[in-house]
């Protein structure tokens, strides 16, 4: 699906656009005008399912470089090894979460929890990633003619990364689990899960200048991504809490 000239979506769960298996986040294709880069992996149950909407995007899978986590949770990173085995892409994760993807570490991305809970099927385990190299904020990642710029944006999860895209015909922030349509953000009763950290994100992405906003999940923005921002600042602003993205 086509988002922007170089921006297509290529992966998408129950809680957006059912593009691949329920339980992906949105995963996001850059078209580098030659080299490409996927934006997070999906859960990794079907990953032929993404790979196949690259191909009816136009587009060859083995040009696949770079795939760019925004953080570990098992709907964005855990498609990171099925789809390195399928492409052989390089996968970059924040900071130590790389290490996590390595070792198949549940514990450290809070699966079993969530597995209980009903997140996600009782059967579903994380595959390793042998490949996942680590990335921090300030890094950037060059993908043909288009330019991704690491930020790093605690909060909704310790380890959590956003990028700015830079070389399309607009600016864009691909911005995981930060902030929602509508200002909603996403808390979880995670142990590296922080209200605080959330507040001092959400004021670092509150100056930046991006046109696009291109969430982990729900809807997206194409022209006005910072008004979810701002919306979220709003409430943060008045000391309170914006309302919880429920997915
Ligand atoms: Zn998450």
């Amino acid at each position: 699906m086509r988002l922007t000239r170089r921006v297509h979506l290529v992966g998408s769960g129950a809680t957006g656009a059912d593009l691949s298996n329920p339980y992906d986040c949105h995963v996001y294709l850059v078209d580098g005008g030659g080299p490409l880069a996927l934006i997070d992996a999906g859960v990794g149950l079907e990953p032929e399912l993404i790979l196949a909407n690259v191909r009816a995007a136009g587009f060859d899978p083995a040009n696949i470089e770079t795939i760019a986590l925004t953080h570990a949770h098992a709907d964005h990173g855990g498609g990171s090894g099925p789809l390195h085995e399928l492409t052989g892409a390089d996968v970059l994760a924040p900071g130590p979460a790389a290490g996590w993807l390595k070792q198949a570490d549940e514990e450290a991305i809070s699966l079993p929890r969530a597995r209980v809970g009903g997140t996600y099927p009782a059967d579903y385990r994380l595959a390793p990633c042998p490949a996942a190299v680590s990335i921090s904020g300030g890094d950037t990642i060059k993908v043909g003619q288009a330019r991704l710029t690491a930020i790093a944006t605690p909060g909704h999860a310790r380890e959590h990364l956003s990028y700015v895209l830079e070389g399309d015909d607009r600016t864009g922030l691909f911005g995981g689990d930060v902030v929602f349509q509508g200002g909603r953000i996403l808390l979880l009763s995670t142990p590296d899960c922080s209200i605080q950290d959330l507040v001092a994100t959400m004021r670092r992405l509150g100056e930046l200048d991006f046109e696009a906003l291109y969430p982990g999940h729900a809807g997206i923005s194409l022209r006005r991504g910072r008004q979810h921002v701002d919306a979220a600042l709003r409430v943060f602003d008045a000391e309170e809490i914006p309302p919880n993205f429920n997915a």
